[in-house]
């Protein structure tokens, strides 16, 4: 498993040359081959371009996440990965800007993590300095009545990104086949229809012009006690903890199986899952900006072409 992984990891040498990486298909604007959706209204799908270390689950392929070492550290050291990954924010917030004035296309980032894993750590380290007019992050809570009385996707297709927008899934529309198989909430042929609908609506989000990067926080279950009894231990971080995080991590296995069949299920070639060894806090942001960041290079997003006759022009007094 993990040698066959191996061949989707990022290249050994992305810390040198991450730019040069992410010249492929996507970045030559070619369509991309089998299933990927046809073009519509003249989008190009791009593909994710994971970072070394990051796991990318083939379409077909079955997960097993026990082979995969959360522990990982991408032969980074610590410091070094802390200073790659400035230039890795300094990257996004310049191509932010360029997808936000191009104004056609847009990002979806998706985080799913079991309890701990690190979501909003995440997004808070990765996203630092981008401007917040071309980024948004929605938290998925328990669905009000008003969301149930919906079909399962409404909720989220209401808030995907528009054109030249940045859009961050704190949780997502995977929750209905996480935490609702988990716990019971619908009936198993319910959920089971889901991972079908998941994959057409992201296949709709993606011709319309969506990229949809998915990133699935994988950490050990070790690592989670620690970071509950982090919780418990430092009165700063109470606020996270909730006594009930105690009876979730009881139905560990049922979970890692849920995230098994989503990320087995749901790995298509437009948006395939992409594993991120979550155990080292500070290579797991780093992978993942960098991950954002070559990802929306190969979009290549571009300025809109001026308008004639700026150059020259005199400002009156
Ligand atoms: P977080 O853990 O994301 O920081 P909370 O502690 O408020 O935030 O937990 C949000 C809760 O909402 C989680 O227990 C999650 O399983 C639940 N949830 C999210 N989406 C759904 C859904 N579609 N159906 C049922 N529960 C959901």
């Amino acid at each position: 498993m993990t040698k066959k992984h191996g061949k989707h990891q990022g290249a050994a040498d992305g810390q040198k040359d991450s730019a040069k990486a992410s010249q492929g298909a996507a970045g030559t604007g070619e369509p991309l081959a089998g299933s990927a959706p046809a073009l519509v209204g003249g989008h190009i799908p791009i593909v994710p371009r994971p970072a070394p270390g990051i796991v990318m689950v083939e379409p077909g392929e079955t997960v097993s996440l026990a082979a995969i070492d959360a522990s990982t550290d991408g032969g980074f050291e610590k410091e070094a990965a802390r200073e790659l990954l400035k230039a890795e924010r300094t990257r996004i917030q310049a191509l932010q800007e360029r997808l936000y004035a191009e104004h056609k296309r847009s990002l979806l980032v998706v985080f799913q993590a079991i309890d701990t894993g690190g979501k909003d750590g995440t997004i808070r380290s990765v996203f630092e300095g981008v401007n917040p007019q071309g980024c948004r992050v929605w938290s998925f809570k328990v669905p009000s009545t008003a969301e149930l009385d919906q079909d399962f996707l409404w909720r989220y297709h209401l808030r995907t990104p528009g054109r030249g927008m940045i859009g961050i899934f704190n949780r997502s529309h995977y929750e209905d086949v996480l935490v609702v198989r988990v716990k019971d909430l619908a009936p198993e042929p319910v959920w089971r229809e889901r991972y079908g609908l998941i994959n057409d609506f992201e296949r709709l989000l993606t011709a319309s012009g969506t990229t949809v990067l998915k990133f699935f926080l994988h950490i050990s279950k070790d690592e989670q006690k620690e970071r509950l009894e982090a919780r418990i231990a430092e009165p700063e971080k109470h606020w996270k903890f909730d006594p009930a995080d105690l009876v979730e991590r009881k139905s560990w296995g049922a979970y890692q199986k849920a995230f098994e069949d989503a990320l087995s299920r749901c790995s298509t070639p437009y948006a395939p899952w992409l594993v991120v060894p979550a155990n080292r806090k500070w290579y797991r942001n780093l992978v993942v900006a960098r991950t954002i960041a070559d990802t929306l290079e190969a979009m290549a997003p571009q300025f809109p072409e001026a308008k004639e006759g700026i150059e020259g022009l005199k400002v009156e007094d």
